[in-house]
């Protein structure tokens, strides 16, 4: 079968809904999806039949609400749909109630203190806007999650909430520019997304991959990504197999599978769709990752989403391609050939750099976790200062508008902002500087910041809002404007002149930029214990809750969350870490050397000459007991860990305690593994690792 046949052939999608439903009933469903209104009981029984028996058709014998609690995985609980008739039989039945909502118990997710002061359970009610599909004999039905008070316990409501924060801003101000024919608006998403495949043979012999999904150990192969021959390499025989399954899979679900290569790093690859729209992007992304790591494991692989899996080798992030599109089908990050689209881009333009200056501390959050600390601030990946890049064509017109340029002929002309239309900007040119975390990249903007295994609902929640915030401000000032093109103009200039300091086209890698960006001003937060106590400032409560999106308490619980997982995390890996020392390396080393001392004797009986054995031998004897003592400090550390009892306390005790002990241990066995005889090394190398896909 073809491609055109098989797409989406498993989604319950507008062809579908078109098919199946009574006129009045789908027109109803569509009010619903597309304006947000609220869905008629009667309706959603007629929708909930239909979609049972397209479900059975496709071999469905279950329904679950599929949902994105804060573990960062997506949840599901598959209940059949069966329902007895009579003594003997059974029917398959699914009513409109339990197609709008669910009740799965709530109490075992993370709520961050919400739960403790409520009752355990929670609801899920049905995201009509994402469709539902059919997976593995089960009816998967997109969903949001809250507690019975109403809180979020979800990475999808508050993404909901955003987008709809921001619709209703981005039309205030495309009204003011007399587009009165858009009726609603949606930022749009393009998660590319980076991961490793390696044998699974090798894995399971690496107890620091199976516990934390990176390895804890580990010395630089003789060749890593020096010669970058890999990327865009072509690509070996089980790799192509396994792309093939999984765009094939991926496609049947209707996501837009669209460009696969190799990375920079050995056994890395990366995956992009085509962009849809923001909560379709994220439910798209996160069936993408549990795809490929299923795929993976029925081609004998494992794909590894972990940030840092391999200590100085390329890690693996999410670049985040963020727009807004009207429903005239216009995307506002598009600039325009006209000097009124000119004006309007400019707008939009200078809202983003505003929101992401006033607001750093708020993506840098939304990308922080354990697994990214590796990676932030390392040297291939963006660091942990927010800029942005807007390229030269770009910023030559920022900087004339920033200086009041007037317009050649003097005249006080319409909508002039600078220049009359803005040139085209040529895609590729726009998106050379790959060491930006926040890039202007023609039509759109790319945060790089993600992590590979992060949901994209957090950096959009929060991008979504701040630009809304923005628009918020513009559109109080400009509805009121006398003169309106002489307002725009004033406050587009003034507004960039007092954010430019957020903008930056040089090289983000280099040791300058972390200087310049001190003198700026721009805030530099290393690692997620040091980020994360900067959601619940005051200002960023605020905006939250004015564009109502998190309450004060939902903000304050999901801190807490993420620093108990940032802890967690850490605390299984100084664990897993100590056990792999103790149990298996440290034995090594000392049978090693062990054998080395035999050797050396009889050598010496011989006469022949052992400095260097002698030299290897003390080597690999000092490091192994510096080993030895760092691990019985960690380990006095975990203990002490126990007892904090503040998730922030324990966090940053992680941060700055644990992880520089972790450093240590690592140090020196990845010293002795350089000097020790491959046989005797206890696991699988690097060099096993990378290359262990033929
Ligand atoms: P690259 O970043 O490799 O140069 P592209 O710029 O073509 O590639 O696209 C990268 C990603 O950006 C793709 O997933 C693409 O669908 C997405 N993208 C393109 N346009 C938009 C848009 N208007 N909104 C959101 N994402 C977009
Ligand atoms: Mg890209």
């Amino acid at each position: 079968m073809g491609i055109p046949e098989i797409f989406a052939e498993n989604v319950f999608n507008e062809r579908v809904m078109k098919e199946r439903l009574p006129e009045t009933v789908f027109q109803s469903l569509q009010k619903t999806i597309e304006c947000g209104e609220r869905l008629d009981i009667g309706v959603a029984n007629v929708v909930a039949t239909a979609m049972k028996d397209w479900a059975v058709e496709k071999g469905a014998t279950h329904y679950t609400h599929w949902f994105q609690p804060m573990t960062g995985v997506t949840a599901e609980k598959h209940d059949s749909f069966i329902s007895p008739k009579g003594k003997d039989e059974v029917i398959m039945e699914f009513s409109g109630k339990e197609l709008v909502v669910g009740e799965p118990d709530a109490s075992s997710f993370p709520s961050g203190g919400i739960r403790a002061t409520f009752e355990a359970r929670g609801y899920t009610a049905w995201d009509p806007t994402s469709y539902a599909f059919v997976r593995e004999g089960t009816l998967y039905i997109p969903t949001a999650f809250c507690s019975y008070t109403g809180e979020v316990l979800d990475k999808k409501t508050p993404l909901l909430r955003s987008m709809n924060a921001l619709n209703k801003q981005v039309l205030r101000i495309l009204k003011l520019f007399g587009h009165k024919d858009v009726t609603h608006v949606t930022a749009t998403v393009g998660a590319e997304q980076e991961y490793f495949l390696i044998d699974r043979a090798v894995y399971e012999r690496r107890e620091d991959l199976k516990m934390t999904g990176r390895t804890l150990f580990g010395a630089m192969p003789p060749k890593g990504q020096e010669l970058e021959d890999h990327y865009f390499g072509a690509l070996k025989e089980r790799v192509a197999e396994f792309m093939k399954e999984l765009d094939t899979e991926l496609w049947k679900l209707g996501i837009l599978a669209k460009t696969k290569h190799n990375e920079v790093a050995p056994a890395q690859h990366e995956l992009a769709p085509i962009f849809s729209t923001t909560n379709v992007a994220t439910d798209h992304n996160q069936l993408t990752m549990e795809l490929m790591k299923k795929i993976a494991q029925k081609h004998g692989m494992v794909c590894l989403l972990h940030e840092k899996p391999f200590d100085g080798i390329n890690g693996s992030g999410k670049h985040n391609n963020w727009s807004v599109s009207t429903s005239t089908g216009v995307n506002l990050f598009d600039p325009g050939k006209t000097p009124a689209d000119n004006a309007q881009f400019m707008l939009f333009l200078t809202s983003v750099i505003k929101a992401v200056d006033e607001y750093q501390d708020l993506l840098r959050i939304s990308v922080a976790g354990a697994g990214n600390d590796h990676r932030l601030g390392g040297h291939e990946a963006p660091p942990a200062i927010i800029s942005i890049f807007l390229g030269e064509e770009l910023q030559r017109i920022v900087d004339s508008v920033m200086h009041g340029e007037k317009a050649e002929n003097g005249k006080k002309s319409k909508m002039r902002l600078g220049v009359d239309a803005l040139p085209e900007f040529p895609k590729d040119s726009t998106d050379r500087n790959r060491t930006s975390p926040f890039a202007f990249t023609g039509n759109k903007f790319e945060f790089r910041m993600l992590g590979s295994s992060f949901s994209v609902a957090g950096p959009n929640i929060v991008l979504n809002t701040i630009v809304a915030e923005q628009l918020e401000q513009f559109a109080d000032i400009l509805e009121k404007a006398d003169d309106f093109n002489e307002e725009l103009q004033k406050l587009v200039a003034k507004t960039l002149t007092e954010h430019q300091r957020i903008i930056f086209n040089g090289n983000g890698y280099s040791a300058e930029w972390e200087k310049e960006a001190g003198r700026r001003g721009l805030l530099n937060l290393r690692n997620t214990a040091e980020a994360l106590p900067y959601y619940v400032l005051d200002k960023n409560v605020k905006v939250f809750e004015k564009h109502g999106v998190f309450t004060a308490r939902e903000i304050q619980s999901r801190m807490e969350i993420l620093q108990e997982n940032y802890s967690k995390i850490t605390v299984i890996e100084a664990k897993t870490m100590a056990d792999m020392a103790m149990k298996s390396i440290y034995p090594a080393v000392n049978a090693y050397v062990a054998d080395l001392c035999e050797i050396a004797k009889q050598k010496s009986d011989f006469g022949a000459d052992v400095l260097g054995d002698k030299e290897l031998i003390s080597s690999l004897s000092l490091n192994n007991s510096a080993m030895l003592s760092a691990v019985k400090e960690l380990l006095q550390a975990l203990a002490e860990e126990e007892k904090f009892e503040e998730a922030e306390e324990c966090s940053k005790f992680c941060a700055y305690r644990i992880v520089p002990l972790m450093d240590k241990i690592r140090h020196h066995a990845d010293e002795m593994e350089k000097q020790t005889a491959k046989d005797y090394w206890p696991m699988p190398d690097y060099l096993d690792i990378l290359f262990s896909v033929e």
